[in-house]
């Protein structure tokens, strides 16, 4: 059963100039008197709903609905404002609609071919954009996320699920050798189209205090590096993690580097 994973929390007011927002108008600030109101620093909040705004061709800006912990509402500000940033909440749960095909947002495929559809969660990632999960696996991934916060360690994705156009429009750049394009594979064969694959922020590999937290520590929770020259990459997998965590490695043997 989907929960949205932010209903359940507290959150903490960061930002100092945590401006509210219009309800109806989330652009527009609330005024009293002519100042724009505020929420205090270091207030502890509740978040009972979530708003958000297109803020350019693929990036959103997202608002929470604050209330204080007794329940009484404060109103609406920007998730930037609170600490952590929103990043790893969970959003809504995508259902793929009937009579979706096999290169719809919810189609999963595997070793280049189509496989079924599934369930998707949206997700912060580590850049507070949206990206989306396999809902099977929402549970184990924010687990690893949890076990690193208790090492003050923040764990985020930069890409989890992607759509076969989605996978297609990296293909197709990567084979072009178009700027910005990394490798990446083909439209089907990748593993982000079936929801195992997490692209987690690791800047620099060795020595980032992520990609050594889960060298220690993700194959204990059923993630795995899998594929060679590409630290960020890690999979969903409890058979090949617990192989892993057997040899006291965090790689499947065909990675090398
Ligand atoms: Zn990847």
């Amino acid at each position: 059963m989907f929960e949205r994973s932010y209903l359940t929390k507290s959150f903490t007011v960061s930002d100092p100039d945590a401006r509210l927002r219009q309800a109806n108008d989330l652009m527009a600030f609330e005024t009293s008197d002519g100042t724009i109101k505020k929420i205090p620093t270091a207030t502890v909040i509740r978040v009972d709903a979530v708003q958000r705004l297109q803020a350019g061709s693929n990036k959103v800006a997202l608002f929470a609905h604050a209330l204080q912990e007794s329940g009484t509402p404060i109103g609406w500000t920007s998730t930037n404002n609170l600490q952590g940033r929103f990043i790893n909440e969970t959003l809504d749960l995508l259902k793929p609609s009937t009579g979706s095909g096999k290169f719809g947002p919810n189609a999963a495929w595997s070793r280049g071919a189509y496989i079924g559809q599934i369930d998707l969660v949206e997700i912060v990632d580590a850049k507070t954009e949206i990206e989306r999960i396999a809902s099977d696996t929402v549970a184990p991934y924010l687990e690893m996320v949890g076990q690193a916060k208790l090492s003050g360690v923040t764990v985020a994705i930069n890409s989890g699920f992607r759509s076969y156009p989605e996978q297609k429009i990296l293909w197709d750049g990567f084979d072009r050798r178009l700027p910005g394009f990394n490798k990446a594979a083909k439209p089907g064969a990748s593993n982000h189209q079936n929801g195992i694959a997490f692209d987690i922020a690791v800047a620099g590999a060795d020595g980032n205090e992520v990609y050594d937290w889960l060298k220690q520590h993700a194959p204990q929770l059923g993630f795995v590096r899998t594929v060679s020259g590409e630290p960020w990459h890690w999979e969903y997998d409890p058979p090949r993690a617990q192989q892993a965590a057997e040899r006291q490695t965090y790689k499947i043997p065909t990675v090398t580097e």
